[in-house]
């Protein structure tokens, strides 16, 4: 990993908005990427392979399993997921923070992997807005619904992993304060002795 790299985790419960935050994070942040996760869950209507995901069959995904290329996978209702490492340390070691947008239990992996990596949770302002949320995106029928609200707040009970809580009430807010982090892990020293070496000698003759 570049040392002046980061890896930002983003996770929140089904309905949380977590995916209009990340998409609004990307527009309004450079030098930041989105991992595109593997799944094995069918594609909903409107999504890519490639672009949302890349969906794969179970055999696929348990060779690439068993040939350690996550560096965290999951399983989340049924279905699993991973994040390929191939492809997060090239944009890291490019000097390109990468951003995951994955559940608690990939979340725990990566701190343990990259303990340098930054757990964002997003927290909803309620179950009742939850289940309206996931009820107006109709994506998902009922029976999936109810299964989804019950395991958020599993999924909650899990913040202690984060270092970061924001809750979406207002959206704007809400990725303000993303945003926030992400300028202000850019300035740790950690991150800047590198790229300001120049400045801090003649600073520091
Ligand atoms: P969905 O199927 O609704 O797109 O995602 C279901 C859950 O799986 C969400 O909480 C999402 O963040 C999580 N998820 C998506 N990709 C990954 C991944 O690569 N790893 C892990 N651990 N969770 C993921």
């Amino acid at each position: 990993m570049n040392k002046t790299s980061n890896i930002f985790v983003i996770s929140a419960p089904s309905g949380g908005g977590k995916t209009s935050l990340v998409n609004g994070l990307l527009e309004q942040v450079d030098n930041l990427r989105l991992s595109i996760s593997y799944t094995t869950r069918d594609k909903r209507e409107g999504e890519e392979h490639g672009k949302n995901y890349y969906f794969v069959k179970e055999d696929e995904f348990k060779r690439m399993q068993s040939e350690s290329k996550f560096i965290e996978d999951a399983e989340v209702f049924g279905n699993y997921y991973g994040t390929a490492k191939e492809k997060v340390t090239k944009l890291l070691d490019e000097g390109i923070d990468v951003v995951l947008e994955i559940d608690w239990q990939g979340a725990k992996q990566i701190k343990e992997n990259f303990p340098e990596a930054l757990l964002i949770f997003v927290l909803p302002p309620g179950l009742d807005t939850l289940k309206q949320r996931l009820e107006s995106r109709a994506k998902d029928d009922s029976q999936t619904i109810q299964r989804r609200l019950s395991q958020a707040t599993h999924e909650i009970s899990n913040y202690k992993l984060f270092d970061y809580l924001v809750v979406n009430d207002d959206f704007n807010e809400c990725l303000g304060q993303i945003i926030s982090i992400v300028n202000a892990t850019r300035l740790k020293r950690s991150r800047r002795e590198l790229d300001l070496r120049d400045l801090l000698k003649k600073l520091i003759p």
